[in-house]
């Protein structure tokens, strides 16, 4: 069975480039029937940052990316959080220790860089070690002499030259590296009694029957001491296939997408905003920035992957049928934010209206607007039919091009706060639309309108038509200006419904004043 894994260190908010790492495992596991893994690698104590945890499984939670196991979700391979797993490395590291794969060294952080002003680029490795000290080069009896003197330790990785490891790639095929050039990695730290992520990483994929490890790029020089880790303890046969996706990039230029880049370059690097517990910094979100999840995830599965065909939208079910490992690219995907409003627009003009009232409702309340549920799914309706499309001057429509619900605040205030100005130089369609006969137009309307009883669509439809007709007059586009301040908007007998009569007359009055 199909068994992948997601594990983050929680070192700070979840970057973009780790959702989609996220997506790609489970869109894997999903199309194979198979199991998504939440791992929290929290080894490294100096790094670990309060509150990351939470925010992970919040944003995969808003995202609606689903895990079958982990932290958070329980499991049959737990406990899931590698500081909760300290014994179990400690007996896997004596397993290396007892075989001759792994020895222990002494050397301080001093000694360390004396060393390395001796020897330009030094390595500890097959060719450095013995002239270091460790249990290589000292005595049994030095060794455990120094440990019971509670000097401090580590354990490292003891890679023979000469080998060629084979790093198998789903994505970038055979990569082969001579095991000459690596270090000898340390797995093992006496001081927190924690293992490192080499040696963490490589025992709970295995004890988790992981069956592929899919992870970003950036790990791709770590897979061959992976390969030898698995060798070394013997697990060859069940070793995960290995597939390490593409950077993504800055926008302009080469780089990678960092976690600093996103409020620089004007667009969110993370799903949830995440205020920072140290500095008290906040970097702003996805969700908080008004993206809808699935467009988030829509846009951030073909960065790095592509169906084959020209289809860019495409359903969560869509993507797990359609996905290919395979044809992920090898090289790094540019993050394009234009397009990722593009999704978003796109999205939003796909909901439906019930799922509009939410984000408009916080909208309402942020300018400081009073409205019943009533009032708003009224005139999200309204809006959804009419006001995401203005009709243009030559009658011709077009689509307004919002990307978030918070664009629909400019578009949609009319409904609730009457027009101020009326900018009869400037604005085109006032310009075209009002002249010297239509203060005399809107007084008559007026006073049909005080006339209309049953003030809804029908009842104004009922009054109105009637009376343009007989006096041969058009007073629609007027209308608007006086309701509106502007040519766009909702069918006019719509908006007066909605305004009521005395609002209705109010404004029309007060574009003749
Ligand atoms: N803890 C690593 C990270 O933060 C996991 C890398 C891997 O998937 O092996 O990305």
């Amino acid at each position: 069975k199909v068994r992948v894994r997601f594990a983050p260190s929680p070192t700070g908010p979840l970057h973009i480039g780790g959702v989609r790492t996220a997506l790609y495992n489970y869109l894997f596991a999903k199309q194979h029937g198979g199991d998504l893994v939440f791992r929290i690698e929290d080894t490294d104590s100096t790094r670990f940052v309060p509150g990351a945890e939470d925010y992970i499984i919040e944003a995969f939670n808003w995202l609606g990316i689903k895990f079958d196991e982990g932290v958070s979700f329980g499991g049959n391979y737990g406990p899931y959080r590698q500081s909760e797993r300290r014994d179990i490395y400690k007996k896997y590291v004596q397993q290396l220790l007892d075989n001759g794969k792994a020895y222990i060294a002494f050397d301080t952080p001093e000694e360390l860089d004396a060393k390395r002003k001796e020897i330009e680029n030094f390595q500890y490795d097959n060719k450095t070690r013995g002239q270091m000290r460790n249990s290589l080069t000292l005595s049994k009896e030095e060794v455990d002499q120094l440990i019971a003197e509670g000097k401090q330790y580590v354990v490292r990785f003891k890679i023979d030259a000469g080998e060629e490891v084979l790093v198998d790639d789903l994505i970038r095929g055979e990569v082969r590296v001579k095991s000459d050039i690596l270090d000898d990695k340390v797995l093992y730290k006496s001081a927190d009694q924690l293992p490192t992520y080499h040696l963490a990483n490589i025992v709970d994929d295995h004890l988790m029957e992981i069956t592929h490890v899919i992870r970003g790029e950036e790990w791709l020089p770590s897979a061959p001491l992976h390969v030898l880790l698995y060798r070394a303890f013997g697990w060859e046969d069940t070793m995960p296939r290995f597939a390490h996706l593409p950077l993504l990039l800055k926008p302009i230029g080469n780089g990678k997408l960092s976690k600093r880049d996103g409020d620089k370059l004007g667009f969110p690097v993370f799903p949830l905003e995440w205020h920072d517990p140290k500095t008290g910094d906040i970097s702003s979100g996805y969700r908080e920035k008004g993206y809808l999840p699935q467009a988030v995830i829509n846009f951030l599965a073909l960065l790095g992957w592509s169906p084959g065909n020209d289809q860019e939208l495409m359903t969560l079910e869509e993507m797990v049928n359609l996905f290919d490992l395979s044809k992920c690219s090898k090289s790094g995907a540019k993050f394009d934010h234009i397009k990722a409003e593009w999704f978003n627009h796109q999205y939003l003009l796909r909901q439906a209206d019930a799922d509009w009232c939410p984000a408009f409702d916080k909208i309402l309340k942020e300018n400081g607007i009073e409205a019943t549920a009533e009032q708003e799914a009224e005139v999200v309706r309204m809006m959804k039919t009419k006001v995401v499309e203005v009709v243009n001057n030559d009658g011709t429509k077009r689509k307004r091009n919002i990307s978030f619900a918070s664009d629909l605040w400019p578009l949609t205030k009319f409904f609730f706060v009457a027009p101020t100005e009326f900018d009869h130089e400037g604005d085109k369609f006032i310009r075209k639309n009002w002249n010297e006969n239509t203060a005399g137009q809107m007084r008559q309307m007026t006073d049909v309108l005080e006339t209309i009883t049953d003030w809804n669509v029908e009842g104004l439809k009922a009054v109105i038509d009637p009376w343009a007709e007989q006096a041969g007059i058009k007073p629609w586009n007027a209308w608007r200006i006086a309701l509106v301040g502007a040519g766009q908007g909702p069918d006019m007998y719509e908006l007066a419904a909605f305004l009521g009569k005395e609002e209705t007359i109010r404004r029309t009055r007060k574009a003749i004043e």
